[in-house]
């Protein structure tokens, strides 16, 4: 999974379509097998489109000016914008819907 996982982010780099297909095969593989996704692969998807957003390829990374260090993602899919906030505990997700 992880070996595969790898794969994808290679190939985004050169070939998107293709590592969108080999993203949604890990995604069916892990429904099938009720393999609870980690948490990096998890934040590859967009929640609202479901589409892979590579940083730097298919979303677009903003450093927050505020005093919260907080990072915003926007999805070029379908330009919806998260917001991540930095330095919280156990690195749980902190994200939300702007
Ligand atoms: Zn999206």
């Amino acid at each position: 999974m992880e070996i595969l996982l790898r794969n994808v982010l290679d190939t985004a780099k050169y070939d998107h379509a293709l590592a969108e297909k080999q993203a949604m095969l890990i995604k069916r593989i892990s429904m099938r097998y009720r393999i609870r996704l980690p948490y990096e692969v998890r934040q590859l998807f967009c929640k609202r489109c479901k589409r892979l957003i590579i940083p730097g390829v298919t979303s677009r990374v903003r450093i927050g000016r505020s005093s919260i260090r907080a990072i915003r993602i926007t999805c070029l899919h379908c330009n919806h914008i998260y917001r991540k906030i930095l330095d919280r505990k156990k690195g749980e997700d902190a994200e939300m819907a702007e």
